[in-house]
């Protein structure tokens, strides 16, 4: 039998509705959960998110969210628990890390690979843990994460293993590779856009983890827009992978919203063109509550949680039809796609 693990339970597939494959419910970098700033009016950020979600349900079909929000950046399962309680939302949580330089405690930085295979599969398998508590809610997914994200966005150096993958990531890779093969789950993964400029990071990464045993097919590449160009993206897609085209109307590392969306739109009539229909998946990366709106408002590369919730369907849905996709092909893209991806077989 195939299931999504939801933060609930395992579900049915079948009853997915639409499925946003990369959405954070609450979000604060690392280090956020200690500041004065941003301590949870609980019940009342909890409604929040949940109108949220509701109207994103009602209005648009919202289903299936993945909350890709790793440990270190504020996951919090019973905050997860609550919204998809109050809603009926299906709400699959993740286990994994942020890019070495952004994240990754130091914690987990002294483990060994097969000590993080451990953490991630309990993750997946018993229930995540929260603020040194046991919780009785599982993760459904793995992430991983490269990149040299700075303030002055600049590609990766070349790591120790003669990628452009730095030290640690590797590690958290590899444990990534062997839970996903062990559990069955998907790997979903953070590429900085910049990599795309020296190296297919997207390739690396996939690398490590068929050498760890993973199924490709069960491994979406994300944030694969605005550097990479068609062949990168075909060199990917035909390793087996499929690649998630996120940041829908939200500008980041471009000027516009706009522009964004034409790169997007444009790379992706391409790939449909050329058969890759069944291997693409679409999804807003938006923050449903992020504690310090008040800083990221003034910058429009921080415009996560201000896209419209119903921004891909209204704005870019409509564009990729007047370029010619078809129902079907939007269908698969965010329906079919995501369900074959996400499913566990127990
Ligand atoms: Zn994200």
């Amino acid at each position: 039998m195939e299931v999504f693990r939801t933060v609930l339970g395992d579900v049915s597939p079948e009853k997915s509705g639409v499925i946003l494959t990369h959405e954070h419910l609450l979000y604060g970098y690392p280090g956020a959960e200690l500041d004065h700033r941003t301590v949870l009016d609980y019940d009342n950020n909890v409604s929040f998110i949940a109108a949220q979600v509701s109207k994103g349900m009602a209005e648009h079909g919202y289903g299936t969210l993945v909350d890709m929000t790793p440990p270190e950046v504020g996951r919090h399962p019973e905050l997860m628990a609550e919204v998809a309680r109050r809603t009926g939302l299906n709400v699959i949580a993740i286990t994994g890390f942020f890019p070495e330089r952004m994240g990754v405690p130091y914690y987990w930085r002294r483990q060994t690979v097969e000590e993080l295979t451990d953490f991630f599969v309990k993750d997946l398998t018993e229930g995540m843990v929260f603020a040194w508590q046991q919780t009785p809610y599982r993760a459904g997914a793995i992430k991983i994460a490269t990149g040299q994200e700075s303030v002055t966005p600049m590609p990766s150096p070349i790591g120790p293993n003669g990628r452009r993958i730095h030290e640690v990531e590797d590690r958290v890779i590899r444990a990534a590779g062997r839970a996903s093969r062990i559990v069955g789950c998907a790997v979903n993964t953070h590429t900085d856009p910049m990599d795309y400029r020296v190296t297919n990071p997207g390739i690396e990464q996939l690398d490590i983890l068929e050498e760890e045993g993973a199924d490709p097919a069960k491994v979406i590449i994300g944030h694969a827009f605005v550097e990479p160009n068609d062949d990168q993206l075909r060199e990917i897609l035909n390793r087996g992978a499929n690649v998630q085209i996120d940041h829908i109307g939200i500008p980041w590392r471009v000027e516009t919203a706009e522009e964004l969306d034409e790169l997007m739109a444009n790379a992706l009539v391409g790939l449909l063109a050329d058969g890759f229909g069944s291997q693409i998946v679409l999804s807003f990366d938006r923050w449903f509550y992020n504690p310090r709106s008040d800083v990221t408002e003034s910058d429009p590369q921080l415009a996560n949680e201000r896209v419209d919730l119903g921004y891909l369907f209204t704005h870019f849905v409509p564009r990729l039809k007047s370029k010619g996709v078809t129902d079907e092909q939007i269908q698969a893209i965010l329906v079919d796609n995501p369900r074959r991806v996400l499913s566990i077989k127990v």
